[in-house]
């Protein structure tokens, strides 16, 4: 790594942090910015100072086991985090950890942004779980990024905030704002009262895209949306450190014979599902239709 091209990635954790800061996806000294500048060393932002007032100067240079090989200042406390990452996904070249408060949100109210509603989110980042609890700054936090960082490149960590990976420090933090963004989409479908769905086929479609803008990661949809996302609502409950890896995306899509509809209440997936008249008829048409297409067919 020359001088040069270290000084250009300094410059650009200056920049992503004044971004992060003026967006209000930090307050105070939160978050950190990390990138990798070959195989055994990370350019990392200090602790204890606000991302929007950063200066390039102020990096620090770590290896992967976290020691300090250059810097005046001390690499933040959520560095193990970073660290977990670089040594899961030989791909990442930097790590983006924020509060966007609309994402955080979700990541408090334990909801993820598993839902397949928007085509873009679909293509970029699949979907995006909620890693479990772990206090910040204990090795608690990299157990639970590690079980979902091998098929997700945006993670929310619950009752925390969010974290984006990506081949440079622009594409991790292009993340964030995608997160953010539809976080901000589904709390309004929400409080408007329903979500309607794309269908298992567009998701495959979509994701099949990938490949068309050069988008390498994250990982294809699991098989079976249903039974995995029941299973991971399970294990959610459990101890991160002895749940399996995630090697597939949870996205929760419908295919298009089946309900395109689902309540508006998550809960309501579990007991009860209640249904407006238009939306009972759009049922039974689908249902019609399938049966009918069945015969035929
Ligand atoms: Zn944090």
């Amino acid at each position: 790594m020359s001088t040069r091209a270290e000084d250009a990635f300094r410059a650009d954790i200056v920049e992503v942090g004044r971004r992060m800061y003026a967006r209000g996806y930090v307050a105070s000294n939160d978050g950190n910015i990390s990138i990798r500048l070959d195989d055994s060393t990370i350019l990392t932002t200090p602790k204890s100072v606000s991302k929007g007032f950063m200066t390039a100067d102020m990096m620090v240079v770590v290896d992967l086991d976290g020691k300090k090989i250059r810097g005046t200042r001390d690499a933040s406390s959520e560095l193990l985090m970073h660290l977990e990452v670089y040594k899961n996904r030989p791909d990442v070249r930097a790590v983006v950890h924020a509060h966007p408060p609309t994402a955080t949100g979700f990541a408090v109210a334990g909801i993820p942004l598993d839902r397949a509603v928007l085509a873009e989110v679909v293509t970029t980042l699949g979907s995006i779980p909620i890693a479990e609890y772990g206090t910040p700054s204990t090795p608690e936090l990299p157990a639970a990024v590690r079980k979902y960082i091998k098929a997700y490149d945006g993670l929310l960590l619950a009752n925390h905030g969010a974290l984006t990976i990506g081949p440079d420090v622009f594409a991790a933090y292009y993340k964030m704002e995608t997160i953010e963004h539809f976080a901000k989409i589904s709390l309004v479908a929400r409080q408007l009262g329903r979500e309607h769905l794309l269908s298992r086929e567009e998701v495959v479609r979509l994701q099949d895209l990938r490949g068309n803008y050069g988008i390498k990661s994250p990982a294809p949809i699991c098989a079976d949306a249903s039974t995995s996302s029941a299973s991971s609502r399970a294990e959610s409950r459990d101890d991160p450190s002895t749940s399996s890896e995630a090697n597939c995306q949870i996205v929760q899509a419908p295919s298009s014979h089946g309900a395109r509809l689902i309540p508006s209440d998550p809960a309501d997936l579990d007991g009860e599902i209640r249904l407006s008249y238009r939306e009972l008829t759009a049922l039974i048409e689908d249902a019609v239709k399938a049966l009918l297409g069945g015969q035929h067919g």
